[in-house]
């Protein structure tokens, strides 16, 4: 009989959700976590008396009343709405693409001025059958709105040409024809009051952590503890790089301490320009409604994954999609091991997702 039935590699809300259920189920588990800290990139660390979200914004959104209650009954969430700004060569506009937004651009006033304007721009830019991320944007917003606010963004968040990208990516954004600022067309949002830690802590309350333990560095020993493990990290590190490496994107991240209250007004300011190096700046106190003396901002600044950084995006492209599938079909044979999250399922997961398809997986090997 050995010591764990399982050994969850990847303290992240995957690992941390099928250690909460299987435990529930009275299994014995161990996590492990290469960081510091549980959590993974929702981690967020407390400075100025602010929750600064230490891997980027994290807003919760869903529309299933399941996975609401679920994440509810571990901490209560606040009203937040995400309502990101855009500047553009020192204008703002109102994002995700709204009547504001077209206001801001055409001075248009009504939906109809404002479809007849994006109308224009698709037909001249003969587009019928959008095959990459330019095109499928250029189809849906028009031309201005594609070279102001999607191109330049894009090209430096993916490293990679707008008509290089998966279509996907940009159907993540709405576009209506109403004042509507909210970026997430969800029924449920917000933020957890007191942090998010406050969501893992509850997830991983009871059961065994160890942080600053790389699995990799005692991969054997480590599975020896444990009837079967649960893979959260690299799917293809896992695979000793076997068929070749994935492709990722990493970010590194510029936090700042400044001694004024209220910087930017707004939690989270795209810049969408191509020649400022960074995608965002993040005011970490408008999460949570925050009125302390000081502010915290963070900047973002992408830049491609190589071994040793943080991976942060699969590139969901035809040739990385394809070469995933290898790895994928090698995971399938295993009995011991699950693979979950988005780096070992190399998925373009939020939150609400991998909450999901932690409690889709724990409810198939548990029952
Ligand atoms: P992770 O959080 O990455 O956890 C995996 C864990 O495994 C990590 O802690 C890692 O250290 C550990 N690990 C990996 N390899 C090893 C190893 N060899 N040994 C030990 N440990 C290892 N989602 C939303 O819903 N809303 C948002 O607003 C949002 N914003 C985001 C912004 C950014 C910049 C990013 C990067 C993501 C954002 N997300 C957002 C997505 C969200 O972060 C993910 O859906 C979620 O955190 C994924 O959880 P996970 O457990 O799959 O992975
Ligand atoms: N995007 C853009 N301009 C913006 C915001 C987003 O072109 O101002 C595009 C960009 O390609 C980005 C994608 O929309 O990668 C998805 O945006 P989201 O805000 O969902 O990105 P995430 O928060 O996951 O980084």
């Amino acid at each position: 009989m050995k010591q764990y039935d399982y050994l969850i590699v990847g303290a992240g809300l995957f690992g941390a959700v099928f250690a909460h259920e299987a435990t529930k189920k009275g299994k014995k588990c161990l996590v492990i976590d290469r960081r510091n800290h549980t959590g993974g990139n929702v981690f967020s660390e407390e400075v100025e008396g602010i929750n600064v979200h230490k891997y980027g914004a994290h807003i919760f959104h869903t529309n299933d009343k399941n996975i609401w209650d679920y994440v509810n009954s571990f901490v209560e969430f606040n009203r937040y709405t995400n309502s990101p700004i855009a500047n553009f060569e020192g204008e703002l506009f109102n994002l995700p693409f709204n009547m504001n937004t077209f206001y801001q651009l055409w001075k248009v006033k009504t939906p109809e001025e404002a479809q007849a304007k994006i109308n224009e721009q698709v037909t001249a830019s003969g587009i019928t059958d959008p095959q990459n991320l330019e095109e499928q944007a250029i189809s849906l917003v028009g031309t201005d709105i594609y070279e102001k606010l999607i191109k330049g963004y894009t090209e430096k968040q993916w490293g990679r040409k707008a008509t290089e990208l998966p279509a996907f990516i940009i159907k993540r954004l709405p576009l209506r024809f109403t004042f509507d600022n909210n970026y997430f067309n969800d029924k449920y949002q917000g933020i957890p009051i007191g942090g998010y830690n406050k969501l893992t802590e509850g997830l991983l309350k009871g059961i065994e952590v160890r942080t600053k333990v790389d699995f990799f560095k005692d991969k054997e020993s480590l599975m020896a503890l444990a009837d079967k493990t649960v893979f959260t990290g690299n799917i293809d590190e896992f695979y000793s790089y076997q068929f070749g490496k994935l492709e990722y994107r990493s970010l590194k991240f510029e936090h700042e301490i400044l001694d004024q209250e209220n910087f930017q007004g707004n939690a989270v300011v795209n810049y969408t320009e191509a020649h400022i190096p960074y995608t965002r700046i993040l005011e970490h106190k408008h999460f949570e409604f925050g009125k302390q003396p000081k502010t915290v901002v963070t900047k973002e600044f992408p830049c491609e994954w190589s071994a040793g950084m943080e991976a942060y995006y699969p590139v969901n492209d035809e040739k990385n999609n394809e070469l995933f599938k290898k790895y994928r079909d090698l995971s399938r044979q295993e009995e011991n091991i699950i693979f979950g999250g988005r780096l070992a399922e190399y998925k373009y997961y939020d939150m609400h997702q991998v909450i999901g398809s932690a409690l889709v997986t724990t409810k198939t090997e548990l029952s």
